[in-house]
């Protein structure tokens, strides 16, 4: 007999195995907060939320909309809303009204869950019904239901689609990727197999839960029957202390998210403080490539194990992970940080190539259903039976390494220039707090090499400098013609640089090459 796979699996489990155990810690002192639940609690809210949207007229397949930070009530809705047939659009707190009203427009979403932060910015967004989440507005869709309530019936179909998943939008507009139960189902337990999820874990939700449903971490850890604890905003201090309080053992998150962490360390240390975890946390790090320094620092001077798992929203999102095998073991820790900055292995079930182009292609039961609403889009993604991730990659005795997204790749007098490669170099300086290295118009080689150079607190160092220090390292024609120096850097809520801005005003008036 055929049983379709589907994400109310891993909470039923939960719910059978280790009813009394410790679920989510939400954020305490915030409006609307849960406190802490267990798995019989945190099911009776699930199956109190899908009666409540049944109730309202909202039926299978119907689009329910969720803008919130980090939140106990986002964990329950993954399953109160996609574990009963209805489908979550989880939506991007940062983003404008006018964003937001375009995912809503665009996904046909019904009714908007919102957090109460930004009750004001987005009441009535997309002339949609909005319920704020603040305990008196959503008293009734968060009420415990009954032992005995089931929910509302749903025939399980593993190809059902449980949520449509906006991109970031780093490279063009947003697009509505669906993910069936089984890309999420198979994502989750291959996630959690790989990366050795078990009931010890408490997972620390360091990572937005809207971008692509967590990367499945939530499910994978609620399976297992692992503790959930919910960090609202990420900042590097507070996480700190999120680990010694309630023993945190995992947390994902951007490499953006682990440089603030070093940097609270460092405060610490200075204080004469010590730092919580050694050789009990272990990290996920993905979104964009890992600088090899700080996959370094996060072994040693935190002593938490570093691992790394490449993908994207449409591979929901694991295609690759690299957690360190045993050949590595003798070899030094710089060695190793450099390897482990790699994408990493296939995860099981994904056949990875690379084309002529050498673009990366995936396939893979983690490979999404398409685009919503955009058939062109998905038929040329989904080119050939392969996914067309759009990053250029070089795989190699096994391992993935990621070269630059496509419309990153700087083609410089007819030479293809990795940006990451010159980023991970600059990063190596002790001066460089942030990189960004991006291709400007250049009247004889087409495009040249810019890099624009956050400064760290306290420190100097000259356009100069850096340009020799990347001389003493790099092809000469890798090597930045001209480095700026900038307080910040534009990044997307999950920590990404948002290249395609900083671009913008250099090639006003030009066409840019892409590969
Ligand atoms: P958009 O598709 O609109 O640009 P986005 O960048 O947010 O939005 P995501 O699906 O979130 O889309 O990001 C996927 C991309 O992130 C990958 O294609 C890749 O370029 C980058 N990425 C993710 N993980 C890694 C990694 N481990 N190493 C290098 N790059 C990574």
């Amino acid at each position: 007999m055929r049983v379709p796979l589907t994400i109310r699996d891993f909470l039923r489990r939960a719910v059978e195995v280790f009813p009394e155990r410790v679920a989510v810690i939400d954020e305490p002192g915030v409006v609307g907060s849960l406190g802490t639940l267990t798995y019989r609690e945190f099911d009776a809210r699930v199956r109190g939320l899908a009666s409540a949207l049944a109730a309202r007229g909202i039926g299978v397949g119907d689009r329910v909309g969720i803008v919130s930070p980090n939140a106990a009530k986002f964990l329950i809705a993954y399953w109160g809303v996609s574990g009963y047939g209805r489908v979550l659009v989880p939506i991007n707190y940062r983003l404008s009204r006018d964003e937001v009203a375009y995912i809503v427009e665009h996904s046909g979403t019904s009714l908007l869950l919102v957090d109460p932060e930004f009750a004001e910015t987005f009441a009535g967004v997309g002339g949609v019904e909005t319920i704020v989440l603040d305990g008196v507005d959503d008293a009734a869709l968060f009420a415990a239901a009954a032992a005995d309530e089931p929910g509302p019936a749903w025939e399980p179909d593993e190809d059902a689609t449980a949520s449509i998943n906006y991109t970031s939008g780093t490279t063009s507009r947003p697009k509505g990727v669906e993910l069936t139960h089984r890309n999420c189902w198979v994502n989750a337990t291959v996630f959690g197999w790989h990366l050795g999820v078990n009931d010890r874990d408490v997972l620390m939700h360091t990572l937005p839960m809207f971008h692509a449903n967590g990367w499945g971490m939530p499910y994978a850890a609620t399976g297992m029957g692992a503790t959930h604890v919910v960090v609202r905003k990420i900042v590097g201090e507070e996480i700190l202390q999120r680990v010694s309080e309630h023993g945190v053992t995992l947390a994902c998150g951007a490499p953006a998210v682990w440089a603030a962490v070093l940097d609270a360390a460092a405060v610490r240390r200075d204080r004469g403080e010590s730092v919580p975890g050694r050789d009990q946390v272990r990290i996920v790090v993905a979104g964009a490539p890992p600088p090899s320094r700080t996959v370094e620092r996060v072994e040693t001077e935190l002593g938490w194990q570093f691992n790394q798992i490449y993908g994207l929203t449409e591979t929901s999102p694991v295609l690759t992970v690299n957690r360190r095998p045993k050949e590595w073991d003798d070899l030094p820790m710089a060695e190793v940080a450099k390897r482990l900055a790699k994408a990493g292995t296939p995860a099981i079930g994904v056949e990875l190539r690379t084309d002529a182009d050498g673009e990366v292609l995936a396939r893979s039961n983690v490979v999404f259903k398409g685009y919503w609403r955009q058939p062109e889009e998905t038929a040329a993604a989904l080119e050939g039976g392969w996914f067309h991730t759009g990053d250029g990659g070089v795989k190699a005795g096994g391992y993935l390494t990621i070269m630059d997204r496509k419309k990153d790749v700087i083609i410089s007098g007819g030479e293809n220039v990795s940006s990451i490669e010159v980023e991970d170099v600059l990063f190596q300086h002790p001066a460089v707090a942030e990189v960004a290295v991006i291709g400007v118009p250049d009247a004889k080689w087409g495009e040249t090499v810019k890099a624009l150079v956050v400064v760290k607190d306290g420190q100097t160092v000259s356009a100069e400098e850096l340009r020799e220090f990347c001389r003493e390292r790099l092809a000469h024609y890798k090597c930045p013609t001209s480095v700026e120096f900038r307080s910040e850097l534009p990044r997307t809520a999950t920590g990404k640089l948002q290249k395609y801005k900083l671009r913008q005003p250099y090639w006003e008036g030009f066409e840019r090459q892409v590969n």
